[in-house]
């Protein structure tokens, strides 16, 4: 096995209570992976396939790693992470086994999930391969799906993109990414969630997080997160300078507010 494969994962530990908001999406995830995950003898009793992977997309920064990662927690598995800009290599025999070591990896950890982020990374390899040496690397992928789909082999693989119509058609077949989810950015309720999960080890006082979440209109979950950020920091600064341990305040927070633009305007 390659070296790589040897290096042991720790069961994930962050789980759905981490993920703020996606109320929806995390129905469905329980239903489409977590249950087949823990019941496989009822589906089978009932002749229900399962398995194949699931597509996470959507606009940038509003969870879609984060939400792999909880469902890996949530099933108690190992979270194996794969970024298909770093499997891209200019020399194309070095994309494909890399593309390669990733699924061993993850077959070595097996039951574990695979995640594999920015997949819409493969329509760019074309930027760095010529047209058909791109369409090989997309060749070797779907080949390492199908194997993973027929051998049972207990790697659940999970995909996000921003740009699902730079996916390759033929990823989205049956057994393939056969179900293909949309991570919305927050609503108002989802985003006061977020900033509850954020500020849930910070001293706080009179931080009302519904308030600040009707003034985050289009903020994603990033946003919110480069907010509470900075709000510290200007906290961190007066505590610096003054000695003591001033709380966090919702003046730091609606300053800081204002200072951060909302990113999910350019999706
Ligand atoms: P990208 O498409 O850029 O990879 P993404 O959709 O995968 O983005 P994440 O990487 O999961 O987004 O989110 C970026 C960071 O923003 C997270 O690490 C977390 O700190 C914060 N964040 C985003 N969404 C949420 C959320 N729903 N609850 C809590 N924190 C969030």
């Amino acid at each position: 096995a390659p070296a790589a494969a040897a290096v042991p994962v720790a069961p994930e530990t962050l789980t759905f209570a981490d993920v703020g908001g996606m109320t929806e999406v995390k129905k469905v995830i329980h239903r489409m992976i977590i249950l087949p995950l823990s019941r496989p003898e009822l589906y089978a009793r009932y002749g229900r396939r399962t398995g194949g992977g699931v597509l996470l997309y959507g606009p940038p920064g509003c969870g879609k790693t984060l939400l792999a990662r909880g469902t890996a927690g949530e099933c108690g598995l190992p979270f194996v992470n794969v970024r298909i800009e770093d499997v891209v290599d200019p020399y194309l025999g070095m994309s494909e086994q890399n593309l390669h070591t990733a699924f061993e990896t993850a077959r070595a950890q097996a039951p574990c999930v695979l995640f594999l982020d920015e997949l819409d990374g493969l329509a760019f390899a074309r930027h760095k391969h010529r047209g058909s040496d791109a369409r090989r690397l997309v060749d070797v992928l779907l080949q390492e799906l199908d194997a993973i789909g027929s051998d049972n082999d207990g790697v659940l693989v999970l995909a996000a993109t921003n740009a699902p119509w730079d996916v390759d058609e033929a990823m989205l077949r049956p057994g393939r990414f056969d179900r293909v989810l949309f991570v919305p950015p927050p609503d108002e309720p989802a985003r006061a969630e977020i900033l509850r999960v954020l500020l849930r080890e910070v001293p706080t006082e009179g931080v009302d997080p519904a308030a600040l979440a009707a003034r985050t209109a289009l903020f994603s979950g990033a946003d919110l997160r480069s907010v509470t950020e900075q709000a510290l920091d200007a906290v961190i600064e007066q505590a610096l300078a003054t000695g003591t341990e001033p709380p966090l305040r919702m003046a730091e927070l609606a300053a800081a507010a204002g200072a951060v633009r909302p990113s999910t305007l350019d999706w």
